[in-house]
């Protein structure tokens, strides 16, 4: 039941209506018997600011989605390490007055890729992407011990800049440019691009161009497998699909929030129907 007491959580971002997380948390919150509502609410870069600090500071917090991400982690008082190293912040809610921010996609991608792989520890990656949600899977990827990660991106600068800010030296990651994929073997593929997302988009990368892939992880979902879910499955690939980073960055946000374990049976229940 919505009381006075109840505590108020949106997911802010523009598009927000295909997302899966109100359907997610709502449930997770009634498992878990927290008193709290969650709602989607489609919003522009004028009005963001003012609806993170006012969920915030009724008591509730939330989660930031394309394309506000990077003004998130601008406009929070005390952004987490990952906040800071990613450059994005997906998480927010309010403590002592202060605006705290966390980016949970980073321990989401972590979870996913190892539900997938088993452990990432040693493993040789391949990344489509340069975006936030990439810079989410390098961080979870160097965190988990992967041994070389590289980077291929439609645009070849935002690679090696990405590359760059997060490897220095250089030494577990490199910018795919002029790798010969026909000739390369990868434990994990990632698509970390929104190809996918839309009817009639191409897939992310056709795996029979790379000499080896072991397991694809599409960071894209929808209501069922995505397409490049399906042709991974076609190749006989172990393939997931975006909704077991949702599921992990979903819980991580409200162990935030809620300073208890996050219900994941519930909150997977809600998204895979079983
Ligand atoms: P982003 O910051 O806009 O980055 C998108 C990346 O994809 C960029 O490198 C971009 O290249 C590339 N790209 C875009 N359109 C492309 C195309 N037609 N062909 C080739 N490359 C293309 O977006 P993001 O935040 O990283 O999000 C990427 C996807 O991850 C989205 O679909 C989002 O829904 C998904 N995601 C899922 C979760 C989850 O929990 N499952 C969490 C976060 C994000 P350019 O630099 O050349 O534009």
């Amino acid at each position: 039941m919505i009381t006075a007491a109840t505590r108020p959580f949106a997911l802010l971002g523009n598009p927000v209506q295909h997302s899966l997380s109100p359907a997610m948390q709502n449930a997770a919150f009634g498992a878990a018997g927290a008193d709290g509502i969650y709602i989607a609410l489609r919003c522009d870069p004028d009005g963001f600011p003012g609806l993170l600090r006012g969920f915030a500071r009724a008591g509730g917090g939330g989660n930031v989605t394309i394309p506000h991400k990077a003004l998130a982690a601008r406009t929070v008082d005390e952004p987490s390490g990952d906040v800071l190293r990613t450059g994005a912040c997906n998480t927010f809610w309010e403590e002592e007055g202060r605006l705290r921010g966390d980016n949970t996609d980073v321990a989401g991608f972590r979870a996913a890729a190892v539900t997938l792989l088993g452990s990432l520890a040693g493993a040789r990656v391949l990344v489509l992407g340069a975006g936030g949600a990439a810079s989410a899977a390098l961080c979870g990827l160097l965190d988990a011990r992967a041994d070389t990660v590289a980077v291929l991106s439609r645009t070849p600068e935002r690679a090696v800049e990405l590359c760059h800010r997060l490897d220095p030296a250089g030494r577990r990651l490199q910018a795919a440019t002029g790798l010969r994929l026909a000739r390369e073997g990868f434990d994990l593929v990632v698509n970390a691009t929104p190809l996918g997302l839309h009817a009639g988009d191409p897939l992310p990368l056709d795996l029979t161009t790379v000499g080896r892939a072991g397991a694809a992880l599409d960071l894209v979902y929808g209501a069922d497998e995505t397409p490049w879910v399906r042709h991974a499955r076609e190749l006989e690939v172990a393939a997931a699909d975006g909704r077991e980073m949702l599921l992990g960055q979903g819980a991580a946000s409200f162990e935030r929030w809620w300073d208890r374990p996050a219900p994941r049976d519930a909150m997977r229940a809600a998204l895979f129907g079983s």
